[in-house]
């Protein structure tokens, strides 16, 4: 018999998990899908916020630390990765605009959002007044914050993994600047201890279905409450909140990326280069990974752009690990989504941080299915938001990991456009399926 393949495993979990939870919602089955099913969603749950400290450490100084070739390649190094830091705040603030703009969270009824914020909100007010009392401090405080001072401290605790971040980062730097010999045997326990993260991201993501499924009647359940009719408006809502995720997504190959091309390239060849991408496109959209798409990226990049192994090469795959536009878009969409569902205002000081956390836990995500809702938690902490939040998000999350991949992939061709024209390498010249 065919497998069943997981998108589609979660897909139909996910309806099930929906009608449980309107059943249990309209005959009174509330406690049976509290005590029996929320407990695999939890679990599930528990599960993505156990990888997300390792997952941090092992995909990034495994990055940063194959930047080592880069000695030689210092300029197209530099080019790249500001180039990549550029497209992501970019998508971060494209994020920040659409949600800001149609406001998904304030889809909930008043009550229902004051009684989600009375529900998981305990932790958002306590911060917020924390933040208010720091009003008065440094404006580089949250700077301070970011360095850790005791990295077991750091590493004990989910809200402080920005200070994991950062320790990753010193310590990627710090083995590109040993010598081959000195830093193999760290390089390559960082390279294995990788792989091997990656692996149980796969194995945890095959629990998705029931997890999804336990989530989603749990949700369904405790935001329906005694009221059916509160039903209606977390639905209404989370639409929202998935339309406003889409139109990111949309706007950010459709303006950022345009004008890019032309900005930086400047050329921009339309149709003719998003349709050159369509099959690593499509593969990113099937798989949810780039990592799994990069040789399918490579092949449309070097043989349908014309762009050389030399640039490709290395554009391509440090992209795909660091470069996720869709994904750092994403998670700053879902902050304000659930920060409006807890009714907590954010101040203009707040929608930097999300710039900066977003842009830092987009390029810890790894490029794996998943992964970007596991960065969440970062970004969510930097507002003062709990984990908790993710509960209100999980249920769609397949289907926006499938459509942020394709912006993740599509973002790392454009990059490498750009770089090899500033290298006076001229997309298309060389193509070898040109079409003119
Ligand atoms: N699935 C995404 C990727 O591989 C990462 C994420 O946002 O979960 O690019």
């Amino acid at each position: 018999m065919k497998k069943i393949s997981l998108p589609t495993q979660i897909l139909v979990a996910m309806l099930v998990g929906l009608a449980l939870g309107v059943w249990a919602t309209l005959a009174g089955g509330q406690r049976w899908v509290n005590h029996y099913l929320m407990p695999w969603g939890q679990i599930f749950l528990n599960l993505l916020k156990l990888i997300a400290l390792p997952l941090v450490l092992a995909s990034l100084v495994s990055g940063v630390a194959s930047l080592r070739s880069v000695h030689s390649l210092s300029r197209l190094g530099s080019k790249t990765i500001g180039l990549y830091i550029l497209t992501t705040v970019l998508a971060v603030s494209m994020g920040l605009l659409v949600s800001g703009i149609v406001g998904p969270g304030k889809y909930l009824s008043v009550e229902k959002r004051e009684a989600l914020k009375e529900k998981f909100g305990g932790v958002a007010g306590q911060k917020a007044e924390a933040a208010q009392a720091q009003a008065d401090q440094s404006p580089l405080q949250p700077l301070v914050d970011m360095v850790p001072s005791n990295l077991v401290q750091a590493a004990g605790d989910n809200t402080r993994m920005l200070q994991v971040i950062v320790f990753a980062m010193l310590l990627g730097v710090a083995l590109v600047g040993v010598s081959e010999e000195k830093g193999m045997a760290v390089r390559a326990f960082f390279n294995s201890f990788n792989d091997v993260m990656l692996r149980l991201t796969e194995i945890i993501m095959r629990g998705a279905p029931l997890g999804v499924l336990g989530l989603m009647a749990g949700v369904v359940v405790q935001i329906g409450g005694d009221d059916p009719a509160g039903l209606a408006d977390l639905f209404r809502a989370l639409l929202m909140y998935i339309l406003c995720v889409l139109t990111a997504l949309l706007l950010i190959i459709l303006v950022n990326y345009s004008v890019l091309l032309r900005f930086f390239a400047r050329r921009f060849w339309g149709r003719r280069f998003f349709k050159t991408l369509l099959p690593a496109q499509q593969l990113a959209f099937t798989t949810s990974s780039s990592a799994a798409t990069l040789p399918a990226t490579m092949e449309c990049v070097e043989e349908g752009l014309g762009i050389p192994k030399k640039i490709a090469g290395f554009v391509l795959p440090l992209g795909a690990t660091i470069n996720m536009d869709g994904t750092s878009a994403y998670q700053a969409v879902a902050t304000v989504f659930i920060a409006q569902a807890f009714g907590l205002d954010l101040s203009f000081s707040q929608y930097l941080t999300i710039i900066l956390t977003a842009t830092l836990a987009s390029i810890g995500s790894a490029a794996v299915p998943g992964a970007g809702m596991v960065m969440l938690v970062i970004v969510l902490g930097s507002v003062g938001l709990g984990p908790e939040g993710l509960a209100l998000i999980v249920a769609p999350d397949r289907l926006l990991d499938m459509a942020r991949t394709v912006v993740n992939v599509t973002g790392d061709a454009v990059v490498t456009a750009v770089v090899a024209q500033s290298e006076g390498i001229h997309p298309f010249e060389h193509a070898s399926n040109s079409e003119s």
